[in-house]
């Protein structure tokens, strides 16, 4: 299950396992973090992945005890299982850590060979991690019992995985829309047109009104990104630049001037002052602007 605030489970990597831990008591295993990047293909359907995590686990060989096999891990001479040495001095005691066994009370005469005596062995583990459709980057998936073993019993830490959808070179995620960019003729744009947009399983047509203008987005519903844990998914957006034509030929040339002629845009006509122009582009910059917050 998804967790919103991984540090809860953090607990024992801060000390709080410590007094535990002086008794030679069970002490919870480390909780492990690892990244996972996922493409935006498998993130539209969900997929199970198997990834290879290191981990300290469970010797199988003393099962945990670090002792060899047909010995046993013993009560501490030195500090009879306290922990703690004190040495007293007139009025004063110190205690401090036992040296002998570290604080942990007891120790192992023979050490199992195969942890050195830790009780734990590092090994690369496969897991496989089911990741639901419509996650995003930045998404926890908290696998219970998954991180590294305890010790003397204590219950192992969990395994997050975090999820990193990598980029994806037609498609750029907002939220859970999908902006693709279309780049269309002047006369297309000015004209209408349809075009075969690429979606993230197939193709699918769009109809390209007239008059549409550079930076127009239009919208294809439900071809985005599914959401995440219920029904639905985002749109697709398309994006159009228009592009203006390049290295005319003189027919070309001639044709742009007579629709120039003909559109009443020459010079001295009435709305080619610059002021005018200018005028324009403050009320369609202001026109672009509202829209945008309108979505
Ligand atoms: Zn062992
Ligand atoms: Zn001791």
């Amino acid at each position: 299950d998804i967790v919103g605030d991984i540090f809860g489970d953090f607990g024992d990597l801060f000390g709080f396992g410590g007094s535990s831990r002086r008794q030679g008591g069970p002490k919870r295993g480390r909780s492990l973090q690892y990244d996972l990047e996922i493409s935006l293909e498998d993130i539209m359907l969900g997929k199970t992945l198997t990834i290879d995590v290191p981990r300290l686990e469970t010797c199988q060989t003393c099962h945990g005890t670090g002792a060899e096999a047909g010995s046993k891990p013993e009560t501490c001479p030195e500090c009879f299982g306290r922990g703690q040495v004190t040495r007293t001095q007139g009025f004063f005691s110190m205690s401090r850590t036992c040296p002998r066994c570290q604080g942990e009370g007891r120790v192992i005469p023979k050490p199992c060979n195969d942890c050195r005596g830790q009780g734990l062995v590092r090994n690369v583990r496969q897991i496989k991690v089911r990741v639901p459709k419509g996650v995003d980057t930045g998404t926890k998936i908290q696998m219970r019992g998954e991180g590294e073993a305890g010790v003397n019993g204590g219950p192992p830490g969990d395994l997050f995985v975090i999820i990193h959808v990598a980029p994806h070179e037609l498609f750029v995620r907002e939220n859970n829309d999908l902006v693709a960019k279309a780049t269309i003729s002047f006369p297309q744009a000015a004209l209408g047109t349809t075009l075969e947009i690429p979606t993230i399983d197939g193709t699918t047509k769009i109809t390209v009104p007239s008059g549409t203008q550079f930076g127009a987005r239009l919208r294809i519903p439900n071809k985005g990104v599914p959401y995440y844990n219920h029904y639905g998914s985002g749109d697709l957006i398309v994006q159009i630049q228009v592009e203006t034509p390049m290295n005319l030929t003189e027919q070309e040339k001639e044709l742009l001037e007579a629709f120039v002629q003909v559109r009443g845009e020459g010079e001295g006509e009435e709305h080619s002052g610059f002021f005018d122009k200018l005028g324009d582009k403050i009320f369609h910059r202001h026109d672009d602007h509202d829209e945008d917050k309108d979505e």
